[in-house]
């Protein structure tokens, strides 16, 4: 494992050089608040960052504080969600809104603790929020930053979850100063997104692969990772209803649901769950629609 001296000098000129930072991204950009930093994060949890960007900026545009998003009709925040995906994301970050809108006065907490307690904030989240909008310097560790570490000390992979050792050991790496420990977590996370792959770490041109305990070794072969298949999923169908709900003028009968999929057995059972989950609701006739909160 390395000192957190050595990793700097290694890591940072590699990572400067990749020129792709994400700098060009909207919620990178000078004046960007907490909550714009918060709402941009829970966006790119499970959506790529390209399909994030136009939405993040009309969502802001629309809902630029936590108390705008706060009093918005539901329905409209899952229209403006749009095609994201997992669209409970949306219904926490608007019930994310109201607490901060309420109990912190429409100011987004800057300790990653009493962030992680808000709706839809885990460690992840609430530790880049506290990170690159507050300037905290505390360990960022997401999927890619847990594997390199984990190798840098000689495993060959992390766990699935981020626990406190994961914690500790990046905190160990991180330099002094704030600003600079900051570039280090993004300099790791682009080296596990570019370099330090899952399934292929090219150690051959990784910048830190004299200090690694892990490089030039072979991944043990695990249970294959399968890119998780959405066409003909119970989420695909969930996804085809979510979209006739959002761009219907208004509540709609179940026959025009009927009509977007064809196995009447996983549209029941995808209409069920999004209604247990709060995303779809019925009028007083039994037509659905979105929730009207
Ligand atoms: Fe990953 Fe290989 Fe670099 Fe170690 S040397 S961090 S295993 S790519």
């Amino acid at each position: 494992m390395p000192t957190s001296e050595v990793l700097s000098e290694r890591l940072l000129p590699w990572f400067e050089d990749q020129g792709r930072g994400g700098d060009d991204l909207p919620w990178r950009q000078e004046g960007t608040t907490a909550w714009g930093v918060l709402v941009s994060e829970v966006m790119s949890q499970q959506t790529q960052v390209a399909r994030v960007a136009p939405v993040w900026e009309r969502w802001m545009r629309r809902w630029p504080t936590p108390a705008d998003l706060a009093a918005a009709p539901t329905a409209d925040v899952l229209r403006e969600w749009d095609r994201m995906g997992y669209p409970r994301r949306a219904l926490r970050l608007q019930e994310c809104a109201r607490i901060v809108a309420e109990k912190y006065d429409g100011s987004v907490p800057s300790d990653p603790a009493e962030l992680e307690r808000l709706p839809g904030i885990g460690v992840y989240t609430a530790a880049a929020v506290a990170v690159f909008h507050y300037g905290a310097r505390h360990p960022v560790v997401d999927t890619n930053v847990r594997r390199v570490v984990a190798r840098l000390g000689g495993a060959a992979d992390a766990g699935t979850a981020t626990t406190k050792a994961d914690l500790a050991a990046t905190e160990a790496l991180l330099p002094d100063g704030a600003e600079a420990a900051a570039r280090v977590s993004v300099a790791l996370m682009e080296l596990g997104a570019l370099v330090c792959t899952a399934r292929k770490p090219e150690c051959g041109v990784c910048p830190v692969a004299a200090e690694c305990g892990f490089a030039g070794q072979e991944i043990p072969p695990g249970p294959s990772r399968k890119r998780q298949r959405y066409t003909g999923t119970n989420r695909h169908v969930r996804g085809e209803v979510m979209k006739l709900l959002r761009d219907a003028d208004g509540p709609v009968p179940r026959e025009r649901i009927d009509a977007v999929w064809p196995d009447s057995r996983m549209l029941d059972e995808a209409i069920s769950q999004l209604i247990s989950d709060g995303l779809v609701g019925t009028d007083e006739s039994g037509q659905f629609e979105l929730p009207s909160a």
